[in-house]
């Protein structure tokens, strides 16, 4: 059995079933994100881990203890909520030290886990500051301070990164990756944004419609999608329709070109079928020999930095592909023909095509 355990969660809202069967096992100090599309059921199954909503059935089971009929504070769960919570009228330190005082730990051990948060925080000297005093980014620490003083045994993050900018974003996530390895905390993370996810996290839970997609390491959710939900959820996908020439040896037909994937397709020969592959998977100029090459024409360029996003239309089909800027190379002109290249062996299975 995992550290954390919830088993076939079930949560109903009167006739709305909003999560539906929900397993999952998080290993001690492993830091797991659920990702999914607004109203895909993360915040429940959070909100019933932490015990603020009762499951409709299941059970959940935190180091061996069945606590699904606990109260929050019974739980050893520290929560931090998207929007700051922090009590305005209280200094950092009495914020940070809330819980331990309301839990009747003397004054003395409590000023010394303070300390040891503000400083775990980066923020020593912020004690006697009120909330209005600090950035939204120092906030959310002085918050994950206060979630962490009772030494929970697990950590709850509901999209605690959403109101912030993108650059104190970045690194205030970095900074709780750092935090959650320190500690050796088992967290779970609640977010709707995948390059959040991809880049924090240890496992991945990608929900939709209440259930559980797929669970994997970023990697493998990337790279092996189970299914077509999370292909399109996770990242940018490009699609190819093909038509199935010889099943047993992948042979397809696209564009006018034989093309084998180099795997059996679970279809029928002259089935049409759907072909993913992702944007950096997709190559600008001609390469040699097994590589596919396609004639396009470049109908958007985005210079996003270290990354040029081309648009182009390929096939009759618009495709994204990303290519690594180079100072000495501009990137190709809207309008322009240009020769793009991809090797078979980079789309992605979807629905058994590849
Ligand atoms: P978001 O990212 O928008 O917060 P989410 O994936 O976290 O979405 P939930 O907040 O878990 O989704 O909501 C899942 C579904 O359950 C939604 O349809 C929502 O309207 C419904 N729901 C949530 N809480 C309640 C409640 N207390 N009463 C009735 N319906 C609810």
């Amino acid at each position: 059995m995992a550290y954390l355990d919830l088993s076939h969660l079930e949560k109903s809202f009167g006739t709305n079933r909003v999560v539906k069967d929900f397993t999952l096992g998080i290993e001690q100090g492993e830091f797991v994100s659920l990702l999914g599309p607004s109203g895909c059921g993360k915040t429940t199954v959070l909100r019933m881990v932490a015990g603020f909503e009762q499951p409709s059935g299941g059970q959940i089971i935190i180091g061996g203890e069945d606590v699904t009929r606990l109260r929050p504070n019974q739980r050893k769960i520290g929560m931090v909520f998207q929007a700051y919570a922090l009590f305005p009228n209280l200094t950092v330190a009495e914020n940070v030290g809330f819980g331990l005082k309301v839990a009747g730990m003397a004054a003395g051990e409590r000023n010394e886990r303070v300390t040891e948060m503000l400083a775990l925080i980066g923020l020593p000297e912020k004690g006697g500051h009120y909330p209005f005093q600090l950035s939204g980014g120092q906030q959310q620490r002085v918050a994950l301070a206060r979630a962490l003083a009772p030494r929970p045994k697990v950590l709850l993050l509901d999209e605690p990164l959403s109101a912030l900018d993108a650059k104190v974003r970045v690194s205030l996530r970095n900074q709780i990756r750092q935090i959650q390895r320190d500690l050796g905390i088992t967290t779970i993370f609640v977010t709707h944004d995948q390059e959040e996810a991809m880049s924090i996290s240890d496992r991945i839970v990608v929900m939709n419609g209440g259930i559980a997609e797929q669970v994997g390491e970023p990697f493998t959710i990337y790279n092996q999608p189970a299914t077509r939900f999370v292909a399109n959820f996770v990242g940018t996908l490009n699609t190819f329709e093909a038509v199935v020439d010889e099943p047993t040896t992948g042979t397809v037909t696209l564009d006018g070109q034989t093309v084998s994937l180099g795997k059996k397709i679970e279809r029928l020969r002259g089935d049409k079928v759907t072909l993913a592959l992702r944007p950096e998977a997709l190559h600008l100029g001609q390469a040699p020999a097994p590589a596919m090459q396609l004639q396009a024409t470049v109908r958007e360029v985005h210079f996003m930095g270290s990354i040029i996003r081309v648009k182009a239309e390929v096939a009759d089909t618009m495709v994204s592909l990303d290519t690594f800027n180079r100072p000495d190379t501009p990137p190709p002109q809207v309008g322009a023909a240009i020769q793009v290249h991809l090797n078979p062996g980079d789309f992605i299975a979807l629905d058994g095509t590849a």
